[in-house]
């Protein structure tokens, strides 16, 4: 690594060239440590289903593909630098980055720790460009990241467990968030449907909150895991008898699901009043009818990610409950295989890649 004021950071990472492209070495510069930021050297990046969906421009229109593309905001490192006025980390420190780096600290989101849904639109963590509209922003998949210190997150973490806490940045959260809003706890019942990284995130989650919890899933072979992740019960969504006697019998379901799916379906496992939470993200729109929602007073509702502050919150809340997520570790020369296999749902249940070695 070499540094100079005027050039920035040098640095390494992997990129994707287009939506048709492998993961390829990939040298760019970081922007010079200023008063706040902290240099990370990057440890471990997870691979979310999003980076997937957008190295594959499969957002597009909604969200433009930008190349070339480093993936990664599931994020975990040791502080290398600090600037000058930096107060909340100090050089040695583990610290993470999310799916977002900046934003415009003046809007209401911003000011209330929604910045995920500032008004200016925050600086992504990649695939997005810096508040300035105009420097791409590069991912997780690469040896070091520059951040300004108010948007990453304190690690209270062993080095031996640093792993797999890189998923709670995106996984943990995004399904932490929803999980506390629609008042999961002791009584409710809690569906998680589709056991991939968010998935088992939410079962892990809920389970530690206090919920009874079932996962609904396509794959049969993940029964026993779900019950050692913490899951109570399992429905295997693709076997009509068992869905038909499972109608009516959740309160809030938690959908994770990254593929075309029937919404109609999954509203009717819900009870009176009950709520489905939708995080996954199917490329194409899907049909909703009016009896799924008016049949039970039943919402449909979403959300994304979440704030700093929740964000801080849902890692000491993991600590305090030893919850990390299960992994499979991988070096980089295996990304597109990982790839492959996240699409298959057969990631067991979060690869993270180590970068540290890389
Ligand atoms: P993942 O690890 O690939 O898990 C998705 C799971 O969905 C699979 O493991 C599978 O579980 C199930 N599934 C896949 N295809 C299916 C199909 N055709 N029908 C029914 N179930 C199917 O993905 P992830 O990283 O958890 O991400 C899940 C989704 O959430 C993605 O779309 C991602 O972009 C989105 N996301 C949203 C947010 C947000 O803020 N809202 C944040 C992060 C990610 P089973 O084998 O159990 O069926
Ligand atoms: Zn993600
Ligand atoms: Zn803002």
């Amino acid at each position: 690594m070499t540094a100079t004021a005027a050039q920035g950071i040098a640095t390494r990472g992997y990129a994707y060239s287009g939506r048709d492209s492998k993961a390829e070495p990939f040298e760019f510069v970081r922007r010079e440590v200023g008063p706040k930021d902290i240099l990370i050297d990057i440890h471990y990046a997870g691979i979310c289903h999003s980076d997937i969906h957008q190295v594959r421009a499969e957002w597009e229109p909604a969200i433009p593909s930008l190349y070339p593309m480093v993936p990664g905001h599931e994020i975990v490192g040791r502080v290398s630098r600090v600037g000058s006025e930096v107060t909340k980390f100090k050089e040695g420190d583990f610290a993470g980055i999310g799916c977002f780096v900046d934003s415009c600290r003046e809007c209401s989101a911003c000011e209330s720790g929604g910045e995920q849904f500032c008004f200016k639109g925050c600086a992504m963590t990649y695939n997005g460009t810096e508040m300035d509209r105009a420097t791409l922003t590069y991912g997780g998949y690469s040896k070091h990241y520059v951040i300004d210190e108010a948007y990453a997150l304190k690690v209270n973490a062993n080095e031996e467990d640093l792993a797999g806490v890189a998923p709670l940045l995106c996984a943990g959260i995004t399904t932490y968030s929803p999980l506390k809003r629609w008042g999961v706890g002791p009584g409710k019942r809690v569906a998680v449907a589709g056991l991939g990284g968010l998935g088992h995130m939410g079962v892990k989650i809920a389970a530690a909150m206090g919920a009874e919890v079932t996962v609904l899933s396509t794959s049969p072979s993940k029964e026993q895991d779900a019950k050692k992740l913490g899951a109570h019960k399992f429905l295997n969504t693709r076997d009509p008898e068992a869905m038909a006697a499972s109608l009516g019998s959740f309160d809030v379901l938690l959908d994770t699901i990254s593929a075309q799916h029937d919404y109609n379906a999954y509203l009717a496992l819900l009870g009176l009043n009950g709520v489905m939470v939708v995080v996954g993200v199917p490329t194409e729109p899907v049909p909703l009818h009016a009896f799924s929602l008016i049949g039970g007073n039943k919402a449909i509702a979403g959300s994304m990610i979440g704030g700093i502050p929740e964000t801080q919150e849902m890692l000491d809340f993991c600590a305090e409950h030893g919850i990390t997520s299960d992994i499979e570790l991988i070096k980089p020369d295996y990304i597109d295989q990982a790839y492959d296999r996240t699409v298959k749902a057969d990631v067991r249940y979060r690869f993270v890649i180590d970068m540290k070695n890389a």
